[in-house]
């Protein structure tokens, strides 16, 4: 299991996704650390793609930020082509591991019971696991987002102890608010993140909901984040097309971590 992790700290975790090459990623990360003179925001992981992973690191020795993968195999290695296990991702310095993104549930056919193997694996291998969840436009219209989440959280964290509970971080990202320009207005955020924390309540134990940080993401930027991170159930945000830039990145985190007031 990963060390203690701060009573919902505020975080906020760059997801680059399908972007950066290791020469490209490292340069990123050596603006951001360049910023950190200026003191520390928040909370702050970067999760380049697996290629840039250690150029990345090496750039962010010493400097506080973490660093993350953007997926990983249950297994701990084996005959999985294509695949990274998570002890890999501990070798380079990882201290997360995201599991569920919607483009890998909607995109690659990932269901709950994969996504729970690799958040519990995750765990297994010292990671902070950052558990996605969200609902479709088509399930939000029809009125089953709240079905929608509980099934998701359900999905791994039944079966799981508070302290496997409490070492993990969630991310709500609709998924129509994801690279697509629309954002959940903090109301609807909070309705989502409070809708995670009472089912964490229900699954785990009582005031489980209340340790856990659960990020939000769906088009966050530079413009929309102070109204966002004012919200006291958002924990900070997963940023994805926002995070591949550093000024506008950081002003991010800094209103990720006003918010907290
Ligand atoms: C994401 O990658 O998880 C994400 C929320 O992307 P974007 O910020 O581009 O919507």
């Amino acid at each position: 299991m990963p060390g203690p992790w701060p009573r919902r700290p505020r975080l906020v975790a760059g997801n680059w996704k399908m972007n950066k090459s290791a020469s490209e990623g490292a340069a990123l990360a050596g603006q951001l650390v360049t910023l950190l003179s200026a003191g520390r925001p928040c909370e702050i992981a970067l999760c380049p793609p697996f290629t840039a992973l250690e150029a990345v690191g090496v750039a962010l020795r010493g400097s506080g930020i973490h660093l993350g993968g953007q997926d990983m195999h249950p297994e701990p290695k084996g005959a999985f082509t294509g695949s990274i296990a998570g002890p890999m991702l501990a070798a380079l310095g990882c201290r997360f591991a995201i599991v569920g993104h919607s483009e890998r549930r909607h995109g690659l056919g990932e269901n709950d019971a994969l996504i729970a193997r690799k958040a519990r694996a995750a765990l297994r291998d010292g990671l902070t696991p950052i558990v996605c969840v969200g609902e479709t436009l088509a399930e939000r219209e029809s009125g089953k987002t709240t079905d929608v989440l509980v099934r998701q959280v359900h999905a791994v964290y039944d079966g799981l102890g508070e302290a496997e509970a409490r070492a993990t971080v969630i991310a709500y990202e609709p998924v129509w608010a994801i690279g697509t320009g629309k954002v959940a207005t903090p109301e609807q955020a909070r309705e989502a993140h409070q809708v995670v924390r009472a089912t964490l309540d229900r699954v785990v134990t009582s005031g489980v909901g209340q340790s856990v940080a659960i990020l939000y993401g769906g088009s966050v930027t530079d413009q929309n984040a102070v109204a966002l991170f004012a919200e006291e159930d958002l924990d900070g945000g997963l940023v994805g097309g926002a995070s591949l830039e550093a000024a506008g990145f950081w002003r991010i985190c800094a209103a990720a971590g006003a918010g907290r007031g």
